[in-house]
């Protein structure tokens, strides 16, 4: 039986033999491949863990949009990465000198006793100010072994001797095309050799840094725009409901009022007054004619204003519209007179809004502020200057409306006396003018109206006709003055017989009449007739000729439920019918048309 040699003894042998062969055809022996392939993968490892390193504090920058936070997350990390004793972040201002506004510090043995942050501290660079930015404008990055064997300059040195640094590695922080500043990694203790991975590190960091800045920079402006937007609809909607307060409140004392509070309310003031001049004090007297003030404060109500430096001072600017700001009246360059004036209402800050009517100065918004200073913001003053424009046109309109209300007074007056006239005139139209009674116009509507009336109603309506026996003859004897006279007692007569409101008399024409009786039936209606007949004949006028030597009548009468069929034309023909049968009678009668239809003789009723 063979003697099996080990397997592990054949490899070594191979190898032994080919690493000779290898080493005489001067080729990399086995051991030689095996190292470098050891080599290479430490160092693929090493970077690995590097790139997994930079993508953790990357995706920690990322991960935050407040500004604050990506500092610390940043400095911290990368100091932590690299090993470094400080890393912080440099910012530029306008002018190339700048600040550190993110910092930290990996506190080593030694120098924990530090006190020394760099975090706000202002580091006025001149070759970075004069070369606005240097080197770092060309995306260079900086690394310094060894401060005193880098060749810089002597009061370079000093500088950095007085921030502690040895050694450092720097790349710039670019936002868009502009650079915004430097992260820097610091060595205190001791010089330091940056490796070209730490370095790499570092300026990937550094471009991260400025993508994670531009995103929280946008973030914050959009969020005080909002911020800002939220403020001015707030300040709008008060606006909006003050404006509608204003508008509706057309008396002066309610405006006031209500302009005070609101104002004070809206602004979290202390006292708003609104103070008027009194006319003609060329604006050097005046009072606060309403206020809202905090009770513990002064009231200025009642309290009169002698201000001759205002007259002269200000008046000229507020007139044309100008509004006064002032944080602290100490610090205004105001006159004496003018500072105790203001003393006197406890005033420490104040803004004062002309209140124009039309284009006259008519008094001030007083905005006081008592108990300290104030910044008033470019909002509130906006909000005062449209509160006052608002204010100034419901002065004007209720200024107006006091004027329109003493022209409605007139217009009123004038209007009560031309109704009365028309009422005149429409009575002279319906009524005659000689017996004062309605004429025929009236006649025939009041006719129309109760014939419709009637017939709805289904109620019988009558119609007497009455006319003067032989009148032409007592006109020729007596004459027509005399014939009116006569007229109009006859008128006066017969209407003194109807009682009822809804009968009316007329005058018909010439020396007839006509009476109309609604809810009248023919026997009330020859009732009404055989009166008048005989209250004439009471009266007693003498007459030339005449059955009796007086006056007498004869009437014809008509009754009638109304039927739309029908028309009135026909009733009153029937109306005059028996009148003119009452005529050929012999006069001094009445006859009821349904009298002549039923028997062609007539009789006295
Ligand atoms: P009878 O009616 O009885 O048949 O006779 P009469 O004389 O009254 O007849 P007629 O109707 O013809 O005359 C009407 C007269 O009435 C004519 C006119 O002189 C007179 N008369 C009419 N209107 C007026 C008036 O307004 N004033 C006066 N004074 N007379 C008037
Ligand atoms: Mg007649
Ligand atoms: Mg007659």
């Amino acid at each position: 039986m063979n003697k099996r040699i080990p397997k592990s003894t054949l490899s070594t042998i191979r190898r032994k033999i080919v690493n000779q062969i290898s080493r005489l055809l001067r080729l990399p022996t086995i051991d030689d491949l095996e190292d470098q392939l050891h080599d290479k993968t430490e160092q693929l490892e090493q970077i690995y863990a590097q790139q997994k390193a930079i993508h953790r504090v990357i995706s920690k920058i990322r991960a935050s949009l407040d500004i604050e936070t990506i500092f610390q997350t940043t400095t911290k990390e990368t100091c932590r990465l690299l090993g470094a004793e400080r890393v912080s972040v440099y910012r530029f201002n306008e002018d190339w000198g700048g600040e550190f506004v993110g910092d930290f510090e990996f506190a080593e043995v030694g120098w924990d006793e530090l006190e020394f942050k760099y975090k706000n501290t202002v580091w006025n660079d001149c070759y970075l100010k004069k070369y606005q930015g240097g080197r770092y404008r060309n995306n260079e990055t900086l690394v310094v072994k060894d401060i005193y064997q880098a060749g810089l300059s002597q009061c370079h040195i000093e500088i950095l001797e007085q921030f502690h640094i040895r050694a450092y590695a720097t790349a710039p922080i670019f936002i868009k095309q502009k650079l915004w500043g430097i992260l820097a990694a610091y060595q205190h203790s001791k010089p330091r050799e940056w490796e070209t991975t730490a370095v790499i590190f570092l300026t990937q960091i550094a471009v991260q840094l400025g993508f994670a800045v531009q995103q929280a920079e946008q973030l914050a402006e959009v969020e005080q725009t909002a911020k800002d937007l939220r403020a001015a609809s707030q300040q709008q909607m008060i606006l909006f409901n003050l404006i509608s307060e204003i508008r509706e409140s057309l008396d002066l004392d309610t405006l006031f009022k209500t302009t005070a509070k609101e104002v004070r309310k809206a602004l979290e003031s202390d006292r708003v007054g609104i103070f008027r001049f009194y006319p003609e004090s060329n604006y050097c007297y005046g009072e606060f004619v309403s206020e809202s003030v905090l009770p513990i404060y002064d009231s200025a109500l009642s309290i009169k204003v002698n201000d001759y430096c205002f007259g002269e001072q200000y008046a000229i600017h507020y007139q044309q519209g100008r509004m006064q700001v002032l944080t602290d009246i100490y610090n205004a360059g105001l006159k004496d007179c003018h500072i105790q004036v203001l003393e006197e209402f406890q005033i420490k800050a104040q803004i004062i809004m002309p209140l124009m009517m039309g284009s006259k100065l008519w008094g001030l918004l007083c905005i006081h502020q008592c108990e300290n200073s104030r910044e008033w913001t470019p909002t509130e003053i906006r909000f005062v200057k449209q509160l006052a424009a608002q204010f100034s046109v419901a002065l004007e309109h209720s200024h107006l409306l006091a004027q329109t209300r003493s022209q409605t007074d007139e217009l009123a007056k004038t209007l009560d006396a031309l109704q009365e006239a028309n009422l005149k005139l429409e009575r002279l139209a319906r009524i005659d003018g000689l017996t004062q009674i309605p004429n025929r116009r009236y006649f025939d509507e009041f006719l129309d109206q109760e014939w419709r009336r009637m017939a709805r109603e289904k109620q019988f309506l009558s119609l007497i006709m009455l006319d003067v026996d032989y009148f032409k003859l007592y006109n020729d004897v007596y004459g027509h003055q005399e014939g009116d006279k006569c007229l109009i007692k006859i008128a006066n007569t017969a209407q003194g017989v109807l009682k009822r409101p809804a009968d009316l008399l007329a005058r018909y024409g010439g020396e007839e009449f006509a009476v109309i009786l609604s809810n009248t039936d023919q026997r009330g209606a020859c009732e009404i007739a055989a009166q008048i007949q005989s209250a004439i004949k009471a009266l007693g006028i003498l007459h030339p000729s005449g059955k009796e030597q007086i006056v007498t009548i004869s009437l014809g009468v008509t009754t009638q439920i109304p039927s739309l069929a029908q028309t009135l034309h026909t009733f009153i023909g029937q109306a005059d019918k028996a009148l003119y049968k009452a005529k050929q009678q012999g006069r001094d009668c009445w006859i009821h048309f349904s009298m002549i239809s039923a028997s062609p003789e007539t009789k006295d009723f």
